[in-house]
């Protein structure tokens, strides 16, 4: 893949539309030749065409005796211009693969090389069209699966996320200077170093790079999805449920304990956003083999899980067993689901609502007891939209789709370590350390910031950033 930066200077072409048969196809020619080439193939482009203009022609093989390829549009994008940063053609095809591959091979013989995965954006970058951040933006806005992750992606590509970035990368670098100012001056006997206006920026950045880190799992689940995971005692309604929220029959539903023995999965959308519901095994001992491997899965589907919907049966009440089960989940993550409500009367709901309130096991949990849990019923089925629009209110995924949000594991693990390096050298700012030591730790705060932005890069990084995309990006 980084061979490509040494090769920086080709003129590159791809088919940039999806293989299959189509009205139209998109080939996609940049780099300094790029006129040279396709004027060979379209000679009713002008010797100097103006950019944003679209040429309409017939594409002639030059190699045999101008046979017609295709009629065609041309848009052209001049040098500095374009999305590479360098002379680009646009070629509008008709959608046919043959047709694509065709025109494809005589650009190649004619001189064009065929394009790396993500080299269009990888020159965008490589040209300062767009910091690193903006080119991974262009692979999620391309791959999101909800409209919600899709407004997400092209916020990112527009600079919201770079701009949050530069302004920590501004204030290190401040600090940085007034650091070493004081290093060099140190020995004439010079305090130039301001520690209470030091200190005072570098609080805002802490504040502000742990204000994207919390961002992150709100972006993740614009990005990816909510998982939710189903647990609860075997036949107290998960399966029928999860049916309810998916709006489906997916789940196999009976009556007979332990039928779910693996983990099921189903995805729906609510208000843009993807809900990925997960039923795993009945949480029971069981020494039956295969339930026991269903189980263990349905441990680690919960470690991973946004949120746990642990199920219970209303007409049983909180069992034993429920609080016992109930004492091994995150309290943080888990929202209580009173299932079979369509069996109980007013008076029984009071009476257990009381019971429930009173049991030492709410002492656990944050936040009221109403906020936790929910009455509800599988047979309902204003029971999905009840359950999930409240809870998605909770989540303020609206913030984060108005905020610079952080939706990238490449970032989180940067900023991490930027916060980490940071707050070494703030500790020994009050420790009165040397500001060598702190500007050490301080850079390497500094190196991190730049290296999410792309500043600073090597293979590695270039590597995880341009794995994922396709040739044509
Ligand atoms: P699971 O083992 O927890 O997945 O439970 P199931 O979804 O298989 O349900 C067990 C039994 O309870 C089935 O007979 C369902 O029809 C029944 N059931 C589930 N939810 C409700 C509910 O809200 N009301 C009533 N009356 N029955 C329900």
């Amino acid at each position: 893949m980084l061979t490509v930066r040494d090769r920086a200077k080709d003129t590159i072409c791809a088919v940039s539309t999806p293989p299959g048969l189509g009205g139209i196809s998109i080939l996609r020619v940049s780099g300094e030749d790029t006129l040279k080439i396709v004027r060979k193939l379209a000679s009713f482009l002008p010797e100097k065409p103006e950019s944003h203009r679209i040429y309409y022609g017939v594409l002639r093989d030059p190699q045999e005796s101008d046979r017609p390829l295709d009629e065609v549009l041309i848009s052209w994008f001049a040098e500095g211009r374009s999305f590479t940063g360098e002379t680009t053609a646009e070629i509008s095809c008709h959608g046919n693969p043959l047709l694509c591959r065709e025109i494809l091979e005589k650009l190649i013989s004619l001189g064009a090389r065929t394009a790396e995965p993500g080299e269009f954006t990888l020159r965008a970058f490589m040209n300062n069209r767009i910091d690193l951040v903006q080119a991974e933006s262009v692979l999620s806005l391309i791959e999101s699966r909800s409209s919600a992750s899709a407004r997400l992606a092209l916020r990112q590509l527009q600079g919201d996320l770079s701009k949050k970035i530069a302004e920590i990368e501004d204030d290190l670098t401040w600090a940085m200077a007034h650091i070493e100012a004081g290093i060099d001056f140190s020995h004439e006997g010079l305090d130039v170093v301001d520690h209470s206006g030091l200190k005072k920026r570098l609080d805002r950045v802490e504040d502000e790079i742990k204000k994207l880190l919390e961002s992150f799992r709100q972006g993740r689940v614009l990005r990816e999805g909510l998982r939710i995971v189903f647990a609860g005692r075997p036949n107290v309604g998960k399966s029928s449920l999860l049916n309810n929220f998916l709006e489906e029959d997916r789940a196999i539903v009976s009556d007979i304990a332990g039928t779910t023995r693996d983990v099921i999965e189903g995805e729906t959308m609510l208000s843009g956003t993807r809900l990925v519901f997960l039923d795993t095994a009945g949480l029971r001992d069981s020494a039956d083999q295969i339930e026991k491997m269903g189980i263990e899965r349905s441990h680690r589907a919960q470690s991973e899980a946004d949120l746990i919907f642990f199920v219970f049966d209303l007409t049983a009440g909180l069992t034993k067993k429920d609080e016992e089960l109930l004492g091994s989940l995150d309290p943080q993550k888990t929202v209580l689901l009173g299932n079979k409500a369509d069996l109980l009367s007013d008076s029984d709901r009071k009476n257990l609502l009381e019971t429930l309130k009173k049991s030492q096991f709410f002492q656990g949990f944050t936040g009221s007891l109403q906020e936790k849990l929910f009455f509800v019923s599988a047979l309902d089925k204003k029971t999905r939209d009840h359950v999930l629009k409240t809870l998605m209110d909770r989540l303020h995924l609206e913030k984060a789709e108005t905020s610079a949000t952080l939706s990238s594991a490449r970032h989180f693990e940067k900023l991490s370590a930027a916060l980490e390096s940071l707050g070494r050298s703030r500790q020994m700012l009050a420790d009165q350390t040397g500001s060598e030591f702190v500007a050490v730790d301080l850079k390497e705060s500094l190196i991190a910031i730049q290296e999410v932005l792309g500043k600073r890069f090597d293979d590695q990084i270039m590597d995880r950033v341009f794995k994922d995309f396709c040739i044509g990006k």
